[in-house]
């Protein structure tokens, strides 16, 4: 669970495409060693949330603070840089390496640390914890262009941590998962936010109901509520526009 601080704060957010609003005014909070869950039909602006927090998408207006430190005009890489990761829907894996070197590839991208130093001994320690957190030990000499759909996700979030974030930002990772993975999925992602602070895209509600302590439902571009599972399920307007498909 958090520890009361808040670690992202998205104030007065508001993102229009071509006078479209997809996002029209948000505040959100995420508070440091969280695992928070964001939900909303499709459309709902999460994607672009998302997008605004890693720098992809420039705001007409609000401010995005991590640590305390703006992210509104900050450039991608620089927004890497201050410690947020984020995976895509599709996992970006280089199918022609091993998963060690998957990893060890990702690890050589991790900020603030001389990379002559990780060459010759950081990256050892690094790679085997990210190995050992994501269970990928035994598949360290696979190439990842045979790994199921689960371990390509899992390898995916191995990456991401291999880069040492404080935030990761993930975009449905259990989506095509089996029930098992599925299970397994929730159970590294509780690991992860243990140390680090975790946002997850999520519409699985089986799976939301098993590993969400709070969520947060958009709807057009707004925060139509936040609470947990039950609390989030039980509210009407919840059920009108997202649960009630
Ligand atoms: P979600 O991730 O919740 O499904 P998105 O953030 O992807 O929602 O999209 C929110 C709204 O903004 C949608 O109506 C979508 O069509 C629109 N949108 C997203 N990106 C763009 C873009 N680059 N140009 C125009 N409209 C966009």
């Amino acid at each position: 669970g958090g520890s009361g601080e808040a670690l992202l704060a998205v104030r007065g957010l508001r993102v229009v495409f071509d006078g479209f609003v997809a996002i029209g005014g948000i505040d959100f909070t995420v508070n440091r060693g969280e695992l928070r869950f964001l939900i909303g039909p499709n459309g709902a602006g999460k994607t672009t949330l998302v997008d605004v927090i890693t720098g992809l998408t420039k705001p007409a207006a609000g401010s995005v603070t991590f640590g305390g430190v703006e992210l509104v005009g900050r450039r991608e890489y620089r927004i890497v840089k201050l410690g947020i990761g984020r995976t895509f829907q599709t996992a970006t894996v280089f199918e022609d390496l091993t998963v060690l070197e998957n990893i060890d590839l990702a690890a050589s991208f991790r900020m603030a640390v001389p990379k002559l130093f990780l060459r010759r001994r950081g990256v050892t320690d690094a790679v085997a914890q990210v190995l050992e957190t994501t269970q990928l030990a035994e598949l360290a000499d696979r190439k990842a262009g045979v790994l199921s759909h689960g371990q390509r996700q899992w390898l995916e979030i191995g990456m991401l941590l291999a880069q040492d974030p404080q935030l990761l930002l993930l975009d449905e990772p259990v989506a095509g998962m089996t029930k098992d993975e599925r299970e397994r999925t929730g159970l590294l992602l509780q690991q992860i936010a243990a140390e680090r602070t975790v946002v997850v895209i999520e519409h699985d509600m089986e799976f939301l109901r098993r590993f969400a302590s709070v969520v947060t439902v958009l709807h057009e571009g707004k925060v139509l509520t936040e609470g947990t599972v039950a609390e989030v399920q039980a509210d009407p307007r919840v059920q009108e526009v997202y649960l009630g498909r």
